[in-house]
């Protein structure tokens, strides 16, 4: 058969074969941290204690859960074991309470990819005694089991799921050492993987960095790594890469987001949108992005859903 026939035949059979797309699934995770140049530019303290979460960020925490829960979906929030050593931690209690999700995303925010102890994380650089006589893989370790300790003991919320502290392009893939610990902690996915995409820097977004986005998503869709953890991609554009990294304005922003939903919702894909509310809460207080991402998952006829039923949807690697 020829290209033309092909493509006769195909047209023909279009309206008997082809299948109602798989509807989108969107979810709204929240990595509960502090971020670098947050409240204001020049602020580096939260790199030794990402988990000393200040009042506005935990304010917005609780707003975007209620908000997205009032339009009948559930936020999935992704904790640093360090938010557990605060003197008051109701607020995380009462979004777990109300049917939130909330994974494990380390105790201190540390690299799981780090192989050298000065790689791990820079409260270990400036305190190496802190971690003095144990191995990398040890330490990393021990930052997430404590974690899972914390959030039982503290707040008697089981993790659900685990998010790398940092994106990685290609997630585990390499680290099959990683993706055996993460089973054995009890971890069936992780969201590890970030794909590459075009960024501008101060200035506005040019068609061909939006089409750069929208076509980074059909890399943000979920896998079976061959050990039998699963991965969920982080969707682009986070939050810190948008506004941290490329200081682009909201509406610039907001443009990316509904182009990225707009092509999952075509291509019935996944879309797990990445914020911190250290950052989207100094940069968006109105919570345009929020309302946003639940306008358009009302128009495409779903709620906002958790990782777990992303996961679902994972392929064989
Ligand atoms: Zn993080």
């Amino acid at each position: 058969m020829n290209r033309r026939q092909f493509l006769a035949a195909t047209a023909c059979a279009g309206p008997v074969l082809a299948a109602k797309p798989r509807p989108i699934l969107i979810a709204i995770t929240l990595d509960l941290e502090m971020s670098r140049h947050y409240p204001q530019r020049g602020i580096t303290k939260w790199d030794y204690e990402k988990g000393n979460l200040d009042a506005t960020t935990k304010a917005y925490t609780v707003a975007v859960c209620e908000r997205v829960k009032k339009r009948g979906g559930l936020v999935h929030n992704f904790c640093v074991g360090r938010v557990l050593e605060q003197p008051n931690v109701d607020w995380l209690k009462a979004i777990a309470a109300a049917g939130h999700p909330v994974g494990n995303h380390t105790y201190d925010h540390v690299n799981v990819l780090a192989k050298k102890p000065e790689d791990i994380q820079y409260r270990f650089r400036a305190a190496p005694w802190l971690i003095r006589g144990k191995s990398t893989t040890e330490v990393i370790r021990e930052n997430i089991s404590q974690t899972t300790l914390a959030m039982k003991e503290r707040a008697g919320i089981t993790p659900d799921g685990f998010r790398t502290p940092g994106g990685f392009r290609g997630g585990l893939k390499d680290r099959p050492d990683i993706q055996k610990m993460l089973l054995k902690e009890g971890f069936k996915w992780c969201s590890s993987h970030y794909p590459p995409h075009p960024l501008t820097r101060e200035a506005k977004p040019t068609a061909k960095v939006l089409e750069g986005i929208v076509a980074a998503q059909a890399n943000a869709q979920p896998w079976v790594y061959p050990s039998g953890l699963i991965e969920v991609p982080m969707s682009p554009i986070s939050d810190v890469t948008g506004f941290r990294s490329g200081r682009w304005k909201l509406d610039w922003y907001l443009d990316a987001i509904r182009l990225s939903i707009e092509w999952c919702i075509a291509h019935g894909a996944v879309y797990d949108y990445l914020a911190h509310p250290s950052c989207l809460g100094v940069v968006d207080p109105k919570f345009r992005v929020i309302d946003l991402i639940c306008d358009l998952a009302e128009k495409a006829g779903t709620s906002i859903v958790n990782l777990n039923q992303l996961a679902q949807r994972a392929k064989p690697s």
